[in-house]
């Protein structure tokens, strides 16, 4: 059994969203995983808790992590290594071109400094081995010195140990309800898409599962997510169960790029608002609640379909977005 630290208070609620579904005339459940974890909350928290079982086991004193400049992933990070008497170095990678001083100060970043983080930079948007290298570096200075470093890696070839975060949340959610014709979740490094996906067939589940491309296109994002789901297998045996044509993503939401908020999203943010009165994220649920919306119109949702919709969080970088959210 792969160590685990418990920093979710589970199950986290499940609701349905009933202005929403009569509007859209399905039954729309929202697993509210923004509220998962310290810190403002979000997906990372489940996936930290399998990182953090692995770090601890191996005596580490300080967390190293890389992410984009308003990362979710290194604000969670922080929090946790904080709460378990460790340092935390965080690396902010230059991903989204021409942002504000909001973008680059605010939301996450005030937070990760808040906590007491050690904030290093790299100067590269779209090189996840080069990210990870540079952590190496720095993790054998450290080793130098005496300490004991751990790094949470972004390239892919580790072990998708946060994936088993999800698959936790799949069996979660199956104890709360009657399983869903659809769950819809942001497909980014593809840990929480795959996770659940794996989570779901392993439980014998047959719902459609359908990532919402934050990140890459639908073409680079469907054999990412068969990678994840092969790799999990090591980890979680029952993975095998994921066929490719399990893997469904959409890409109609990522437009313009990372990072960057297109009109399906932010219509989409200003629906959940007005309907239910929970915000959603720029980045990520913002295009992930855009896929709802648009399968629903499409009818690839048919009507009377229940519908899971995972709010994976990211909730504070709407305050490192205020320029763009507000014009
Ligand atoms: C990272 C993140 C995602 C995407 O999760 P992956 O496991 O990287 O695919 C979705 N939502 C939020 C808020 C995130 O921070």
């Amino acid at each position: 059994m792969t160590r685990k630290l418990e920093i979710v208070a589970t199950p986290t609620p499940l609701v349905k969203a009933e202005r929403l579904s009569s509007e859209l005339g399905i039954g729309l459940y929202i697993k509210r995983d923004d509220l998962a974890g310290p810190t403002f909350g979000g997906n990372k928290s489940r996936q930290l808790e399998y990182y953090f079982g692995a770090a601890l086991a191996e005596g580490a004193d300080t967390i190293l992590i890389t992410g984009a400049v308003q990362s979710n992933f290194v604000r969670l990070a922080a929090a946790v290594a904080r709460s378990q008497g460790m340092q935390a170095i965080v690396q902010l990678e230059d991903r989204v071109p021409g942002k504000s001083t909001a973008y680059r100060s605010s939301g996450n970043v005030l937070l990760a400094r808040l906590i007491g983080a050690e904030i290093i930079t790299y100067a590269h948007g779209e090189d996840e081995e080069g990210a990870d290298a540079a952590l190496h570096a720095k993790a054998d200075e450290l080793r130098a010195r005496g300490r004991t470093p751990y790094v949470i890696h972004l390239s892919e070839g580790h072990p998708p140990l946060g994936a088993l975060g999800y698959v936790d949340a799949a069996t979660e959610i199956l104890g709360q309800s009657d399983d869903f014709d659809f769950y819809v979740v942001a497909s980014g490094s593809g840990s929480t898409h795959a996770g659940l996906l794996a989570g779901l067939r392993g439980a014998g589940s047959k719902a459609k599962v359908l990532g919402s491309c934050v990140r890459r296109d639908a073409k680079a994002q469907a054999p990412r997510i068969r990678r994840v789901t092969d790799r999990l297998v090591q980890l979680f045996p029952k993975a095998e169960a994921v066929t490719d044509d399990d893997i469904v993503v959409w890409d109609g939401a990522l437009a313009p790029g990372y990072g960057r908020l297109g009109p399906a999203g932010r219509a989409a943010m200003g629906r959940m608002a007005a309907a239910e009165g929970l915000h959603l994220d720029p980045v990520y649920t913002a295009k992930s609640f855009a896929a709802v919306l648009a399968h629903v119109d499409s009818g690839d949702i048919p009507k009377g379909s229940r519908v899971c919709f995972v709010h994976t969080g990211g909730l504070a970088a709407l305050f490192a977005y205020h320029e763009d959210l507000t014009v």
